[in-house]
C-alpha cells in the first residue's frame, strides 16, 4: 500500500517562516486560508473586489489584494482559481511577480501538467490537492480533524520543495487524516478519468440510459426517477462507507445476485475498450486541447451541452418529484 504520512511524520516549521498568497477566496481559497492563519502561517488572500468571496474574506478578517499583489508578497503563491482561468491570471499578475526561491503552489495539477502555465526554472512548483471540497476542509479542521490530501512536487529549485508542500498539507489539517504523495501527472490524468469515464459522465450516462430504457418500454417516468436516480446516493452512500462488499451485505439478496450476474454483462469489454480510449484521450493531450480551445472559443458547444442535458425528460420529473421530499434539501439550478 502507498505510504501514509500523519501528523507526527511532518515538520510544519518550513511553512511557519513564511507568507502564503492565497489567489482566489473560492471552495478552497477561503478553506485552506483560514486553516493556514490558525494553524499559525501568515496568510494573505486575493479575490476581485465587489464579489461575494471578497466580502466573505473580509468578514473573515482578511484584507483581500489583487493577484499581481498577493503575488508580489507572498514567499508560497497557492493558485486557487477556476482551473480555467489560471493561465491568464498566472499570465498577467502572478508571472511578473515570481521572483528566485518563490514557490508556485496549485490544488490540482491540470495547468502544469498541460502545460498552460509554464513556471520559471528558478521557482518550487507543488500541489496539495485536499480530496474533498473545501467546505468540508473547513469544517473538518474546525472540529480537530482534517480531509486527506495529495502532496507532488513538479520543480524542486530550492532542494525543500518536498518539505514545504508536505509542511502546507499539515498546516491545511491533511495530515491528521493522512497524505499521500503522488505526481502531476497521475493526480491530473487520474483526475480527468475518474470524472470522465465514472463518476461525472459514466453514472449520468448510466442513469439516462436506464431512465430511458424504462419509460420505452411504457413504464411511469416518475416511477424510473425513483429507481434509476433517486436511490443512487443510498448506494454510492454504502460505498464510500464499506466497499463492494458492505453495499452488497446491505441490499437485499435478490438485488446481490442481479448485480452480480448482470453488472458485468452491461460493463463488458466494449466499455473497458472505451474506457482505454478516454484514458489514451487524456494521457496525450488530446483531451485538455480539445477543452482549452473549447473555452477559448468562447464555449458554444459546452454551454449547448449544457442545455441539453437541462432538457431531458428526466430533468422535468425530478424535478417535481423532489420538491415532494423536504427532507433531501432539493437543489435548482
Ligand atoms: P472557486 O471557483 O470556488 O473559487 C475561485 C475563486 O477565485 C472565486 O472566488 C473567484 O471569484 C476568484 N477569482 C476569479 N478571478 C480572480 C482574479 N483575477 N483574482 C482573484 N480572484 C479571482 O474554485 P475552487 O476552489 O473550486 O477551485 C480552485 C482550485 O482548487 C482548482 O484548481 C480546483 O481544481 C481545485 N480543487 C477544488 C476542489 C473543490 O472542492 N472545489 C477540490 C480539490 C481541488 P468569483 O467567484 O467572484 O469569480
Ligand atoms: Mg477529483
Amino acid at each position: 500500500m502507498a505510504k501514509v504520512y500523519h501528523d507526527g511524520d511532518v515538520d510544519m516549521q518550513p511553512i511557519l517562516t513564511k507568507t502564503v498568497g492565497i489567489i482566489g477566496y473560492g471552495s478552497q481559497g477561503h478553506a485552506q486560508a483560514q486553516n493556514l492563519r490558525d494553524s499559525g502561517v501568515k496568510v494573505i488572500v486575493s479575490d476581485l473586489p465587489d464579489t461575494a468571496n471578497y466580502k466573505l474574506a473580509v468578514e473573515h478578517g482578511f484584507k483581500p489584494i489583487s493577484a499581481a499583489e498577493a503575488a508580489r508578497q507572498a514567499d508560497i503563491i497557492q493558485v486557487l482559481l477556476p482551473d480555467e482561468i489560471q493561465r491568464i491570471v498566472y499570465a498577467k499578475e502572478i508571472a511578473p511577480n515570481l521572483k528566485v526561491g518563490k514557490a508556485l503552489c496549485f490544488s490540482h495539477g491540470f495547468n502544469i501538467h498541460f502545460k498552460q502555465i509554464v513556471p520559471p526554472k528558478d521557482v518550487d512548483v507543488f500541489m496539495v490537492a485536499p480530496k474533498g471540497p473545501g467546505h468540508t476542509v473547513r469544517s473538518e479542521f474546525v472540529s480537530g480533524g482534517g480531509v486527506p490530501c495529495l502532496f507532488a512536487v513538479q520543480q524542486d529549485a530550492s532542494g525543500k520543495a518536498r518539505a514545504l508542500s508536505m509542511a502546507y498539507a499539515k498546516a491545511i489539517g491533511g495530515a491528521r487524516a493522512g497524505i499521500l504523495e503522488t505526481t502531476f501527472a497521475e493526480e491530473t490524468e487520474t483526475d480527468l478519468f475518474g470524472e470522465q469515464a465514472v463518476l461525472c459522465g459514466g453514472v449520468t450516462s448510466l442513469i439516462k440510459a436506464g431512465f430511458e430504457t424504462l419509460v420505452a418500454a411504457g413504464y411511469q417516468p416518475e416511477i424510473a426517477y425513483f429507481e434509476v436516480m433517486h436511490e443512487m446516493n443510498l448506494i454510492v452512500k454504502l460505498l464510500v462507507q464499506g466497499g463492494l462488499s458492505y453495499m452488497w451485505y446491505s441490499v437485499s439478496n435478490t438485488a446481490e445476485y442481479g448485480g452480480l450476474t448482470r453488472g458485468d454483462v452491461l460493463i463488458d469489454a466494449g466499455v473497458r475498450q472505451r474506457m482505454k480510449k478516454i484514458l489514451a484521450d487524456i494521457q496525450d493531450g488530446s483531451f485538455s486541447k480539445e477543452w482549452v480551445d473549447e473555452w477559448q472559443a468562447g464555449g458554444r458547444k459546452f454551454k449547448d451541452l449544457e442545455a441539453k442535458e437541462r432538457a431531458h425528460q428526466i430533468e422535468k420529473v425530478g424535478k417535481e418529484l423532489r420538491r415532494l421530499m423536504p427532507f433531501i434539501d432539493a437543489k435548482e439550478v
